[in-house]
């Protein structure tokens, strides 16, 4: 996969990473660093994407642009001030935006085209995990925060 890369008004180049929903609608370009990756076992990611667990990357919103030529690009508005990006052509959940990390975005890790600067630090909301999937890693549990 061809690497991106952008310079910045330093002269320091950042390495950008892209992604795409699954038909090509929606891509998005995410100038690194990241702030973290995590897993996210909450019921809601579960819900969102069909899925034991939802992998997101956290960043400044600041640094994602997204490129929707095709105004595909739909918001589901959930409970929290919470807000899922995902495309109204083929579905993808892509992103994820809530009024408790103000100033960030989260974009599902697997929909990554590009190499990451950082692997997955944490399983979040490990509290709410399904029962029918193993995990072999040793990174560090958190429950839900609320509960
Ligand atoms: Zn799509
Ligand atoms: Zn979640």
């Amino acid at each position: 996969m061809k690497s991106a890369a952008t310079a910045d008004f330093t002269g320091e180049v950042a390495r950008l990473a892209r992604g795409s929903c699954l038909c090509g609608a929606v891509n998005f370009t995410l100038r690194l660093p990241s702030k973290w990756v995590a897993h996210c076992h909450c019921t809601r990611c579960q819900r969102a994407h069909g899925a034991a667990l939802v992998t997101w990357v956290g960043a400044a919103a600041d640094q994602v642009s997204i490129d929707d030529g095709q105004a595909a690009l739909r918001w589901f508005e959930g409970p929290g001030g919470s807000r899922r990006g995902f495309c109204a052509h083929c579905g993808s959940s892509l992103f994820f935006c809530a009024d408790r990390w103000p100033g960030e975005m989260h974009m599902a890790r697997a929909n990554f085209i590009d190499a990451l600067d950082r692997e997955p630090q944490l399983h979040a909301y490990f509290d709410t995990h399904v029962s029918w999937l193993a995990h072999a890693d040793a990174l560090p549990t958190a429950d839900d925060p609320d509960v």
